[in-house]
């Protein structure tokens, strides 16, 4: 399913996979919910959705031709191009969404500083990676639990800080890099680390469909995609432009909306029900109910929201059982059913 993916499938139009979806509408809404772990097997629309979300956002305002996607109202934070008088004018782009490879480099990734025409000339002279092309849209690595850990460590920071920052000797260069990490898994290529695998915000796991009614209806539009692409993505304009609506909608209101002290109540009490360690997964249930509820154009965040929330929340922070059989969503849902009752 990573094959080239243009005109896309559109989000709207992809059948069920909800926990999915909605894990992926919420990173969309708040990037500091710190990105998305999808766990599933092939073939299950993971690559499809991540393409088809960016196309659901605001186009960005970019100064034209800046390969850090420099905006061009910022008063700081600028590339030395777009800095000055003389910059180039503003043009509008869409989300971008940066593959990256499987064996990149930590050049590719980061940045290269040539650190011989520094000397040489005394200006210092970056060439910038897969994360200065990221920065203001999505950073999908599939397969995430094949890639060398030291390279997912470097994602996880940048994306955690906000910035890029790359040094070689005693020279430095830095630079913004807003980039959600959307990372996808196979659970039968191994895990990734514990210690990495929770510092992504969310973590979705996505189930082939088993009702015969849904799957008929998933090949249904997959051939009518397939067999025209433009007619079939014409269907869907109009729910397309509804979702990005909310989505817009759902960035410029987020920061206002209202988290409960009994929502934060019940989430603190759940993450210690559970025994988890620090405070990354109430933070991170906080942030996404908050981003729930403004998706459905509310003020106030919900213990709805917080309930909907949780699983993704919590599911990549619980130490595994093996005893345990089920899916580890179920512990979290009896957990806060417990909790919720008494
Ligand atoms: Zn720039």
């Amino acid at each position: 399913m990573s094959a080239p993916f243009q005109p896309g499938f559109p989000f709207a139009a992809i059948v069920g996979q909800e926990a999915m979806k909605e894990a992926l509408l919420l990173c969309a809404v708040d990037g500091k919910i710190g990105g998305v772990m999808i766990m599933g097997h092939r073939g299950t629309a993971k690559t499809t959705a991540v393409r088809a979300l960016a196309e659901l956002m605001p186009v960005l305002d970019v100064v034209d031709g800046c390969a850090f996607n420099c905006p061009p109202d910022a008063l700081a934070g600028l590339c030395a191009r777009c800095t000055g008088d003389d910059a180039p004018g503003c043009v509008q782009r869409r989300v971008p969404v940066i593959d990256l490879p499987l064996g990149a480099t930590e050049d590719r990734v980061a940045g290269t500083l040539d650190l011989e025409a520094a000397l040489l000339t005394g200006k210092k002279s970056f060439e910038p990676g897969l994360l200065a092309s990221a920065h203001r849209g999505f950073l999908y690595i599939d397969e995430v639990n094949l890639l060398e850990d030291h390279l997912v460590d470097l994602l996880l920071d940048v994306a955690a800080a906000g910035e890029n920052v790359v040094e070689r000797e005693s020279i430095s260069v830095r630079h913004p890099a807003r980039v959600v990490l959307v990372g996808t898994g196979n659970p039968e290529e191994g895990d990734l680390r514990p210690q990495l695998q929770d510092r992504f915000g969310l973590c979705a796991e996505i189930v082939t469909e088993a009702e015969p009614e849904r799957r008929s209806e998933i090949v249904r539009r997959r051939m009518a995609y397939e067999d025209d692409p433009k007619g079939f993505r014409a269907q869907w304009v109009e729910a397309t432009e509804e979702l990005g609506a909310r989505v817009a909608a759902a960035q410029s209101r987020v920061d206002g909306v209202v988290v409960p002290d009994g929502v934060l109540e019940t989430a603190s009490a759940l993450c210690a029900d559970l025994g988890l360690d620090g405070h990354r997964g109430e933070l991170t249930i906080a942030r996404a109910a908050r981003a729930r509820a403004a998706l459905q154009d509310r003020d106030t965040a919900s213990q709805d929201d917080l309930c909907s929330v949780a699983p993704a929340a919590l599911r990549h922070r619980l130490r595994k059982d093996p005893l345990e059989t089920r899916d580890l969503g179920h512990r979290i849902a009896d957990a806060l059913a417990r909790r919720l009752e008494g």
